[in-house]
């Protein structure tokens, strides 16, 4: 298969820091579309995976999954782009299109969906690579169309931290008679309470951070209650029908429990591993509360999530960046001092 050399970013090992690579993109086949990326953002899975903290990361990893560029160029099969148009790529680049979950549009659990980076690519019988690079080529059924009226720098976050907070969001239909809560305001926290406000629920806001409170009021949260405060914690008793929890490590899960109302679900999107401290089954089963997982959204949901944010006219609030500087930027979004997107300019690549 002919390939061409890219300019990317990426880290060779656990420990080492970010810097320029070179990577091979294929040429486009029949279906595929190249894109020269404009912008891409910056997740906290970015910095998992390139500290190798889920144990599966193969180096070289070039991380990035929320891609917002113009197509370059397109396979002389495709027919829902062409050149010039705005397109994003997000966390799926690949599945089986055959499996029950491919054909119900829940390409996120196909067995065999492919990672937009460390996902195995079978084109070129290596390891996929993300957006933090010059372009990208994908094959059209995973490339999605921005709506022309947003930022563009503003809009490449809703392709991972958006879709993932409003797909359990619509899964757990969530409206306006809807009490919900999200834990984390980080990334994926800042987006689900513009998504569940948008929604028309009521909103709240749980986060160690007493220095967001102004932040969350003015992204569309109704309450914040500070995490590490018991008093506050305890007039959160049986409040919420649908929890978020976004935190990206080990914590107790039960506190927020005890929040759910009867019939109640705490979704965890942040966390991937075993609980610590364990789950206390007394809340679950008195109140027939659950406690449920979900990963990111699959392509027609995406889309949906896309055109809803080009009606409403909602962004994610960005920290436009530099590559040069992405290693400052996982310094500190380990200190939860994000506000609250990081997305780096991909011009600066060729600076
Ligand atoms: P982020 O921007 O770093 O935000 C995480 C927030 O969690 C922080 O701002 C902080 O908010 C809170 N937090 C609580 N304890 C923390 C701790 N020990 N260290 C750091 N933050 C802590 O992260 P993100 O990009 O939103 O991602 C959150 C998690 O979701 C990551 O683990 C990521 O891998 C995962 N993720 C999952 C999916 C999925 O499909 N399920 C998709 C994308 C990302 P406060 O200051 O308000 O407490
Ligand atoms: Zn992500």
């Amino acid at each position: 298969m002919k390939t061409k050399k890219v300019s990317a970013y990426g880290t060779e090992a656990a420990d080492a820091a970010l810097k320029q690579l070179e990577i091979k993109r294929r040429e486009v086949t029949l279906k595929d579309v190249e894109i020269d990326i404009l912008f891409c953002g910056v997740c906290h899975s970015d910095l998992h995976f390139a500290h190798n903290d889920w144990g599966m990361t193969q180096y070289p990893v070039v991380p990035g999954h929320e891609i917002v560029g113009r197509v370059r160029q397109v396979g002389e099969g495709v027919n829902k782009y062409k050149v010039g148009d705005l397109v994003a790529v997000g966390c799926l680049v690949d599945s089986c299109k055959t499996c029950e979950n491919c054909k119900n549009d829940l390409e996120q659990y196909c067995p065999e969906w492919v990672g937009t980076y460390g996902g195995y690519d079978k084109h070129l019988d290596t390891t996929t690579h993300g957006g933090y690079s010059e372009s990208i080529v994908v094959d059209e059924e995973f490339v999605l169309r921005v709506p022309e009226n947003l930022d563009q720098a503003g809009i490449a976050p809703v392709l991972c931290a958006g879709i993932t907070t409003w797909s359990p969001l619509r899964h757990w239909n969530v409206g306006k008679d809807s009490k919900v809560a999200i834990v984390g305001l980080g990334g994926l926290g800042h987006m689900a309470i513009k998504l569940a406000h948008a929604l028309g629920a009521h909103v709240t806001l749980f986060s160690r951070s007493t220095n967001k409170i102004e932040d969350a009021k003015a992204l569309g949260a109704d309450e914040v209650i500070i995490s590490t405060d018991d008093a506050q914690m305890k007039r959160a008793l049986e409040s919420f029908d649908l929890i978020l929890d976004t935190v990206p490590y080990a914590h107790d899960l039960n506190p927020y429990v005890s929040s759910l109302n009867t019939n109640g679900t705490l979704v965890v999107v942040g966390y991937l591993g075993p609980l610590d401290p364990m789950l206390v089954t007394v809340p679950l089963i008195m109140g027939r509360k659950s406690v449920a997982g979900s990963l990111i959204g699959g392509i027609a949901e995406t889309q949906e999530l896309l055109d809803f944010c080009g009606k409403h006219n909602i962004t994610s609030d960005v920290e436009v960046i530099d590559i040069q500087d992405i290693n400052q930027a996982y310094e500190r979004m380990l200190k939860s001092d994000v506000h609250y997107r990081f997305v780096i300019d991909m011009k600066s690549l060729k600076s």
